[in-house]
């Protein structure tokens, strides 16, 4: 499977700006990206990819759609550094979160209409949407805590994978690159909210936090398989933590969900050993294959990947997928063309293995 994002062609790039300038129609934006959605699964279906996804083409990064979805956020409230140093603008939760329109439902209804293979729907973590979108002060009239902030991201979110079950998706998968920032003995702030003060001291308090609210999502919902996706953010091929998952490991193997989707092959991504006591009632999504690296490791490389995990999870509990999406913001620097490659090293394993 991917993870979730592929890397946009420049007129991709350009609608979506155009979009966010409003200098064209929703419609016309909707139209152009119909055509370029429909090409980004014929891509993955050539890559032999079984589990696909829209490529995520239509979001400007993989966490926005939450906030455009959701009652209770206001446009350019917080100001923060990425890891690029450049300065950006998130919105900020200034209300009571609510659910009011679909998240990724409607992604997922149009993929569903252009191929017969299985669909993943990605969604952000409730704790993704805390660390992203709370602000002490702009906040505060509606939340006096983020605990309290989470719970009602779980609640909007529990109900958009009603939603999204009962259309027929496959696979929910919840992305959380804010937990692998307990990855490593620094905490890296960058892209956060700096009036939001969080070091490695945290790390408890903070992983069993967005632990309990992912599982505040998922608590007694069937008829779906579920993920939870884990890895060190990146952009401009720069992680931005560095290390392996032991401190993170007894948290996420409490996790409510099928799958854990980890990214493992990366040069900074640890050892292996991290998953010793893997779960028997969970699947792996293994990280086969390094996204950020300008090389394309043949399948004979990612086949002896596959090989030394087997000391510790059978053949038929893991799955085969890149490292991470590609592209987690729209413009990160990494071709299409890398792209596929990688996912046709990646499912050419996966055939040889199978
Ligand atoms: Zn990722």
């Amino acid at each position: 499977m991917v993870i979730g994002s592929l890397p946009r062609p420049q007129w991709v790039i350009d609608l979506i700006d155009e979009r966010e300038r409003e200098t064209i129609s929703q419609d016309d934006f909707d139209r152009g990206l119909d055509r370029a959605v429909q090409f980004a699964i014929e891509m993955q279906e050539r890559a032999g990819i079984d589990i696909i996804t829209d490529g995520e083409w239509r979001r400007r990064t993989y966490f926005t759609g939450f906030a455009q979805a959701t009652e209770g956020f206001e446009k350019d409230v917080i100001v923060v550094q990425v890891l690029d140093g450049r300065t950006k603008k998130w919105p900020g939760i200034v209300g009571k979160l609510k659910h009011v329109g679909p998240i990724a439902v409607e992604e997922v209804r149009f993929v569903k209409s252009c191929t017969s293979r299985m669909v993943k729907a990605t969604l952000p973590s409730p704790y993704m949407i805390d660390r992203w979108f709370y602000d002490p002060e702009a906040s505060s009239s509606a939340y006096a805590s983020r605990e309290e902030v989470l719970q009602d991201a779980a609640d909007v979110l529990r109900q958009e994978v009603l939603a999204l079950r009962d259309l027929g998706v496959d696979l929910i998968q919840f992305d959380d690159a804010m937990i692998g920032r307990f990855i490593g003995d620094e905490y890296n702030p960058s892209g956060t909210n700096p009036k939001v003060k969080i070091t490695m001291a945290d790390r408890d308090r903070e992983l069993e936090m967005a632990i309990s609210s992912l599982n505040r999502v998922t608590e007694g919902i069937d008829g779906v398989t579920t993920a939870l996706h884990v890895c060190r953010g990146h952009r401009g091929r720069m992680h931005v933590a560095h290390g392996g998952f032991e401190p993170l490991v007894p948290y996420l193997y409490r996790a409510n969900v099928d799958i854990l989707a980890l990214e493992l092959a990366a040069d900074d991504a640890g050892t292996l050993d991290a998953l010793e006591n893997f779960p028997e009632d969970k699947m792996l999504g293994m990280g086969v294959i390094d996204v950020l690296s300008r090389e394309i490791d043949p399948p004979s490389v990612l086949i002896e990947r596959v090989k030394s995990m087997e000391r510790f999870i059978d053949r038929e509990r893991l799955i085969l997928n890149p490292d991470c999406g590609f592209a987690p913001g729209y413009d990160n620097p990494i071709s299409l063309d890398e792209a596929y490659n990688k996912l046709k090293s990646v499912s050419a394993a996966a055939r040889q293995l199978r």
